[in-house]
């Protein structure tokens, strides 16, 4: 006997009543199909299971996007609305592209809603726009999100906007949801925006909410988490001791299939480019699981859904609306150079005033800004990738060494020696709070991760601060940007 039959054996004896009904409705079943009352069948059931979305619902080349899944989802896995399924994501739904980043996830949770998602868990981009901006997004969902390790800090509670676990009947099933979000979410998203929650440990959580949810009729028990691989292998001996059958992850954007010690561990990958998915064989006889296949598989020649396409087109049309908003206005053509890099640099210190220097490199500059009116989306263009601002506490010392051939800098100087742009010298034993990108955090050419391990994750996006800045300058055919740039350069 293996391992998750004993342990849906175990579960099975702290219910009651969900055996008979799911006996009554498959022997209902039997009669309907063969017009003859037979020994009631296995049901098996599919969890596709996305996490790390971040807003990729549009085809781009990273990946086909929604409309393509929902296709492989309907054609591949026979994907139907009233069929054996269970769509889950494990967090991080929206924070991307511009599509999704601009609408604060709106678009991507109004797509999650016409793929019909059953459930999601809470990841810590979740939180980008502050509790407020979640709430928001909770309202407009059509699916629950759960998280069971979520408490406020101020007495313990569940916060009112989430769930723990969530019920679902499938196929005259009873599937049990329970959520999980990573503990590193003060951590990973802007510290300020969860100040009034707590992470509490994964297996303290479970250890407290699956026996209800068991007690609460469960058959099948999985958890959708927004946790990597190697946390969901330690909770396994757990999931074994609660009669867990599945865990799903999320965060490290990993492709996992496994069955560990007859849990089924999956994660989905990222952007919708891949998933997950689970087949649970359910022996209604038995009330045991009898089998418990996990797989991956690629978002890739899929016939678009056209009910999910039709979305993603209107916020696709939506977001141009939004690029082609005018935000400044040049006389002249502003070429890659310092008075564009001072500009950039500058535009960050604007928007994050507590830091003391601003620091990015010239390649994530990738053109200059034509004469002419200036929308977002020049500004898009110019600033492309997706890179967040970090701020970092570094020495004088530490900012000196981590300068690089075309460092654009801003709140510095290196011309002539090392001033603020006050003129005042810089110490060398000072600390200072400096801004530059994740991605040159990530660079091992970079010392930044070395000198900082902590960093403030802002949340920022790098090109975000030069569309704000451009409208608070208010440049105008007869106050043209060219005029209010500073041209010296500061390296
Ligand atoms: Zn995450």
């Amino acid at each position: 006997m293996n391992s998750w039959t004993r342990r849906t054996a175990k579960s099975n004896t702290r219910k009651h009543p969900h055996s008979s009904l799911f006996l009554l409705l498959a022997v209902a079943a039997q009669i309907s199909c063969a017009g003859r009352v037979a020994a009631p069948s296995a049901v098996t059931l599919t969890i596709l299971h996305t996490n790390d979305e971040h807003g990729w619902i549009e085809e781009s080349e990273f990946t086909d996007g929604a409309a393509k899944l929902m296709g492989v989802w309907r054609d591949v896995e026979g994907y139907r609305e009233d069929g054996p399924f269970l769509i889950l994501s494990g967090g991080d739904n929206w924070t991307g592209p511009a599509i999704s980043t601009w609408f604060e996830g709106e678009s991507t949770v109004d797509v999650m809603n016409a793929m019909n998602y059953n459930a999601s868990t809470v990841g810590n981009h979740e939180f980008d726009f502050k509790i407020a901006g979640f709430e928001e997004r909770l309202a407009q969902a059509e699916f629950p999100y759960v998280s069971a390790n979520i408490r406020l800090k101020a007495n313990g509670d569940f916060p009112r906007f989430v769930v723990p676990y969530v019920m679902k009947e499938v196929s005259g099933l009873q599937v049990g949801i329970v959520g999980l979000t990573t503990t590193s979410t003060p951590r990973s998203g802007f510290p300020t925006y969860v100040e009034t929650l707590d992470f509490i440990p994964y297996a303290d959580a479970l250890s407290e909410v699956v026996p209800q949810v068991w007690d609460d009729g469960a058959d099948i028990v999985v958890v959708v988490s927004h946790i990597c691989h190697a946390e969901m292998t330690a909770l396994v001996p757990l999931a074994n001791q609660l009669g867990i059958s599945v865990i799903g992850g999320g965060h490290c954007n990993e492709l996992v299939a496994e069955i560990n010690n007859g849990v089924a561990v999956i994660e989905g990958g990222w952007r919708m480019a891949s998933y997950a998915r689970v087949q649970i064989t359910f022996d209604g006889e038995t009330g045991s699981i009898t089998e418990l296949v996990p797989s991956t598989a690629q978002n890739n020649g899929g016939t678009p859904d056209p009910e999910v396409a039709a979305v993603v087109s209107r916020w696709i049309e939506a977001a141009d609306a939004e690029l082609s908003d005018v935000v400044g206005f040049a006389s002249s053509p502003v070429g890659r150079g310092p008075a564009l890099h001072n500009l950039i640099a500058d535009s960050w210190l604007h928007a994050y005033p507590s830091a003391d220097i601003a620091m990015n490199n010239a390649g994530g500059v990738r053109q200059g800004l034509p004469a002419g009116e200036i929308t977002r989306g020049t500004i898009i263009g110019m600033l492309p990738f997706q890179n967040n601002l970090l701020a970092l506490e570094l020495t004088g010392s530490q900012v000196v060494a981590s300068l690089r051939r075309g460092t654009i800098v801003a709140g510095m100087t290196t011309v002539g020696g090392f001033f603020h742009s006050d003129g005042s010298p810089m110490k060398m034993d000072s600390v200072y709070t400096i801004l530059t990108t994740d991605y040159l955090y990530a660079r091992e050419d970079y010392p930044y991760a070395a000198d900082d391990p902590d960093p403030i994750l802002t949340g920022i996006n790098y090109h975000q601060p030069t569309i704000e800045y451009l409208e608070f300058l208010n440049t105008t055919n007869s106050n043209p940007l060219n005029q209010v740039l500073d041209p010296a350069p500061r390296r």
